[in-house]
Parts: C-alpha cells; sequence; structure tokens
C-alpha cells in the first residue's frame, strides 16, 4: 500500500546484508564490540549510509519513505547496540552536515563518511548536562582561524572507535539558545581524550565513552552553518534521531512477539500448549494493536515529512509510545518464555536489557512528554 518495487528492492538488499553481515557476528560483537572500521565500508558500498543524501556527496537523494524502508529492516537486528551504532552514522551525526554544513565539510567529513570509509559519532551530552541540552558546559572560544575546545561529554555512542564527532559546544555566555556552536572535530587532533570506555547493562555490541578535550583545536572552517545557531541545528537533527527509533521499535518488538509465540505454541504447561491460554493470546493482541498503531503513526510522520511539515510534536508521541512499547513487549515476552527467558542464551534477555534504553536515550519519556504538553499548550 505504502511501498513499491523499487522501495522493495532496498528492503531485499538491507535484509541480505543483515542476514549475512550482522545477525551471525552480533554474538561475537556483544562481548568485544562491533568492528566498525570493518562493517561500515560494506555499508557504504551499498549506499545505505546517504539514503536520503544530496548524489554530489555519495548519497542516493532518495525520499523519506525509503529512509522508513531503511529503518525497518534495521530493526530486525538481532541486537539492538548494532542498530545504534549504524544510526548514529546515518541519523544522529551527519544529518545537520548534510543541512547546514559548508561544501568543504560535506566534501571532508559527509562524503567519506557515506561511504562509510570515517566513522562519526554525536557528542551532545555532558556529566552536567543531559535531558537539559542548554546546561552544556564545554566551550568553544574563538581564537584566529581557530575554535579552542575544552570541557567533557559523557555516554557517547561510537566514540572509541569514531574519525570524527558532531560536536555541540557553547560559544557565548547569552542565556537562551543562540550561544552554541555545532563543531565537526576529528578525533585525532591533540587534546582528544577518551577518558573511559564504558560497561553497559545493554547495547553491547556498540562502544560507548567519555572524552575529554583539553585545549582541542579545530579550524574555524570546522564550525557547521553559524556561531550561535548550533543549539538549533541539535535540535532538528534530534528530530532525525528521534524519528529512526520508531521502524526499528515495531520491528524490533514484533520480532520479539514472532519468537515468544514460536515457543508458546510448543510449550506443554497443565497439558495443553500455552498459546491456548487466553489471557496470553490477548496480550499478545494488545501489543500488536499498539506496534500497528505505531506503524500507521510513522507513516502519518513519513507523509508529514514529505510535505515538508514539522512532525515534532507526532515524532515525540511516537518515540514516547516506542520507548514505553519496546519495554512493556520484551518484560512480557520474557515473562512467556518463563525460567527460559531467564537465560542468557535465549535472545530475549539481550532485547530485554537492549529495549531498557529506549525510554532514557536520544530524549528521556518525561522529556517527550514535556514536549507534547508544551505543543498542546497544557
Ligand atoms: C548507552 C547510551 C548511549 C548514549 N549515546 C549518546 C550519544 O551517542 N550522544 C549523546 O550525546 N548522548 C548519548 N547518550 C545520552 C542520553 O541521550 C542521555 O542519557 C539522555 O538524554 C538522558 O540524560 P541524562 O542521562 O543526563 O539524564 P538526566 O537528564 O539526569 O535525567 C534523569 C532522568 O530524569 C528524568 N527527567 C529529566 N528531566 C525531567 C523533567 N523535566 N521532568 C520529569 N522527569 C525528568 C528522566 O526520566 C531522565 O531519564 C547515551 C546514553 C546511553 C545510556
Amino acid at each position: 500500500m505504502y511501498f513499491n518495487e523499487d522501495h522493495e528492492a532496498l528492503r531485499a538488499l538491507v535484509k541480505r546484508f543483515v542476514d549475512k553481515e550482522i545477525n551471525p557476528y552480533v554474538d561475537e560483537w556483544e562481548k568485544s564490540s562491533m568492528p566498525l572500521h570493518e562493517v561500515f565500508p560494506k555499508l557504504g558500498e551499498l549506499g545505505l549510509f546517504g539514503i536520503r543524501y544530496d548524489p554530489a556527496y555519495g548519497g542516493q537523494g532518495l525520499d523519506d519513505w525509503f529512509d522508513t524502508v531503511f529503518l525497518e529492516e534495521l530493526g530486525h537486528i538481532k541486537a539492538v547496540g548494532a542498530q545504534a551504532s549504524i544510526l548514529v552514522q546515518t541519523h544522529l551525526a551527519t544529518p545537520a552536515l548534510h543541512e547546514f554544513g559548508s561544501e568543504h565539510l560535506k566534501k571532508t567529513w559527509l562524503e567519506p563518511a557515506i561511504a562509510g570509509r570515517l566513522v562519526s559519532a554525536l557528542a551532545i551530552t555532558e556529566p552536567g548536562a543531559g535531558s537539559d541540552v542548554a546546561a552544556l558546559r564545554t566551550r568553544a572560544v574563538r581564537d584566529g582561524d581557530e575554535y579552542v575546545i575544552n570541557g567533557s561529554k559523557l555516554f557517547i555512542t561510537n566514540a572509541v572507535q569514531a574519525d570524527f564527532l558532531t560536536l555541540l559546544a557553547r560559544t557565548g555566555d547569552k542565556p537562551g539558545y543562540h550561544s552554541f556552536g555545532l563543531f565537526v572535530v576529528p578525533t585525532d587532533s591533540p587534546g582528544f581524550v577518551v577518558s573511559k570506555e564504558l560497561d553497559k547493562l545493554g547495547w553491547r555490541c556498540s562502544n560507548t565513552a567519555e572524552l575529554f578535550f583539553d585545549d582541542l583545536r579545530v579550524p574555524a572552517e570546522n564550525l557547521i552553518g553559524e556561531e550561535g545557531e548550533g543549539f538549533i541545528y541539535q535540535m532538528k537533527q534530534f528530530q532525525y534521531e528521534r524519528f529512526s527509533s520508531l521502524p526499528i521499535s515495531y520491528v524490533t518488538a514484533r520480532d520479539m512477539i514472532d519468537m515468544t509465540v514460536d515457543y508458546i505454541k510448543q510449550r506443554i504447561v497443565f497439558g495443553k500448549p500455552l498459546i491456548t491460554r487466553q489471557v496470553l493470546r490477548h496480550r499478545l493482541a494488545d501489543w500488536v494493536t499498539q506496534i500497528e498503531c505505531l506503524k500507521q503513526l510513522t507513516y502519518h510522520i513519513v507523509r508529514m515529512k514529505m510535505d515538508k511539515r514539522d512532525a515534532t510534536r507526532e515524532i515525540s508521541m511516537g518515540k514516547l509510545m516506542a520507548g514505553r512499547m519496546l519495554r512493556e513487549v520484551a518484560d512480557g515476552c520474557l515473562q512467556m518464555f518463563g525460567g527460559m527467558g531467564y537465560m542468557n542464551e535465549n535472545p530475549i534477555t539481550r532485547y530485554w536489557r537492549d529495549g531498557r534504553l529506549a525510554s532514557i536515550g536520544a530524549g528521556a519519556d518525561e522529556i517527550m512528554s514535556e514536549i507534547i504538553a508544551r505543543m498542546e499548550g497544557f
């Protein structure tokens, strides 16, 4: 209904890649994290890092429906950490570079990122600034043809292996949202330090780091767009990140349900397969209902995006729904497996651990509720 044969061709391409190049390795990557410099060039070669991006920089120049197909197929990756590392490259660290970056920045950083030759990370969160992004203290001070960056960042996905960061720093002291700059920061710059690789509950395929910047100098031309507007660019960039969680979540949730149904069809308890218990079947029905609602909201958002309408309200609603639904389904499926749901050999344990972050990262549930309430005038 929404997708034609070109979309289905892309779906088949991403599916083949996920089945062949990702899912067979996720157990290994959960222990040692995904080798991004090995995997990313393969994704780049297939054009999957540049679906929406301008062909002038190696992109495919396709629309949001193709992007949605790509995201839906990433949802079949059996480890959310691997999904996350890929999304950083496509939906977190590069949208603002594509939209607001200079020709020089796009040729130097975006083009190789689309080709998968360079690995990117998005550096916004700090020890004292997560939900409240404007409280960040990392500072970039102009010095001639350079900016000097001092400060730290926390919880940065891909940062251990990244070649560059898209980094938000304070460039002035005026209150409000016009005292920030968004910068491209090469990680081989003197003064860049990965102070700690972090040990996490889930998302173990992805590497996550605490970073420190000590008089790190970048050329002034590494500023994305205009000085003072970085916060605004980042708020726009968040919309891509938050949107990406919608298709991924409903597909991942459906996969969890399918594997659970396979199990409860053959698991005999009190003389009957568990699937015959109405209470369980109705719970499954509730979840697929939620999945369908989220999917239809997603397609509505895609139509809004195609019409160039602001979808912040709807994306916030979808992100809130996705986080809650993923947690509910992961927990409920684990419950249906009984003791087998508590064994690490069962993939549901990983989904359960991974899914927890969906209500925290990229703006916690409470932040989504706040945006929705504000936009509704409550
Ligand atoms: C594995 C992982 C990967 C991440 N990757 C990245 C990355 O690549 N780049 C990056 O920049 N950041 C990244 N983050 C950071 C993530 O976006 C933040 O953790 C998130 O925004 C929440 O910020 P915080 O942890 O500082 O929580 P806080 O801001 O301290 O909030 C704590 C909790 O308080 C609640 N809360 C906050 N504000 C309100 C309010 N107004 N009303 C009611 N309740 C509220 C929420 O429940 C929130 O979860 C990552 C985090 C993790 C754990």
